[in-house]
């Protein structure tokens, strides 16, 4: 039996609450999913969608400081869990609300990234500033706006913000942007 490394595995039901159990479910399923004996349920676990933005300011983007784990103090861009009830722009744009307070208009979709280690697909919009003044939240321990040459790229949390920040200073300079979807494995 193998489960996904990266999930506390489910202890009961969330229908009836009876302890469940791993095994291949019996209707030609292939997978090891967490059932329930008593009623039956079988609780599939799927990857998680992280939803962001690029926010741009002439030739510098805005990063923000991370004042939560993981990777706490590390350089981000505005990025976390889509919620349920939001399409997956409304939530790019909640975050980069939340973490940044910043003032933007959202532009096209920029990179699609998939995270199969840890279960995950991340999508980065563009988002074009209209001001340079950010009042951070609380997740946030700074923001501020980087050149190219400026960012910090070793101090960068998260390997999907580092290939989406490649991503968008290549386009920059070809003047022209595209969808990138990349593997990260
Ligand atoms: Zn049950």
């Amino acid at each position: 039996m193998s489960l996904p490394p990266f999930r506390t595995p489910i202890k009961h039901c969330r229908n009836c609450g009876e302890a469940v159990a791993y095994r291949v479910p019996d209707d030609g399923d292939t997978r090891v999913r967490a059932v329930c004996p008593a009623c039956d349920t079988i609780h599939y676990e799927n990857p998680l969608n992280v939803v962001g933005t690029v926010p741009h300011w002439g030739d510098q983007v805005l990063l923000c400081k991370r004042n939560i784990e993981p990777r706490w103090g590390k350089w981000t861009l505005p990025a976390g869990f889509m919620e349920l009830g939001e399409s997956a722009a409304e939530g790019a744009a909640r975050e980069t609300d939340e973490e940044a307070g910043a003032k933007f208009e959202m532009g096209e979709l920029l990179s699609v990234l998939s995270v199969p280690r840890v279960g995950q697909v991340h999508m980065y919009w563009l988002a074009k500033l209209l001001s340079d003044r950010f009042e951070p939240g609380t997740e946030t321990i700074e923001a501020r706006l980087f050149t190219e040459d400026e960012i910090p790229w070793d101090e960068i949390a998260f390997k999907t913000v580092y290939e989406t920040l490649k991503c968008y200073f290549a386009d920059r300079r070809a003047g022209r942007f595209a969808v990138h979807v990349i593997d990260i494995t």
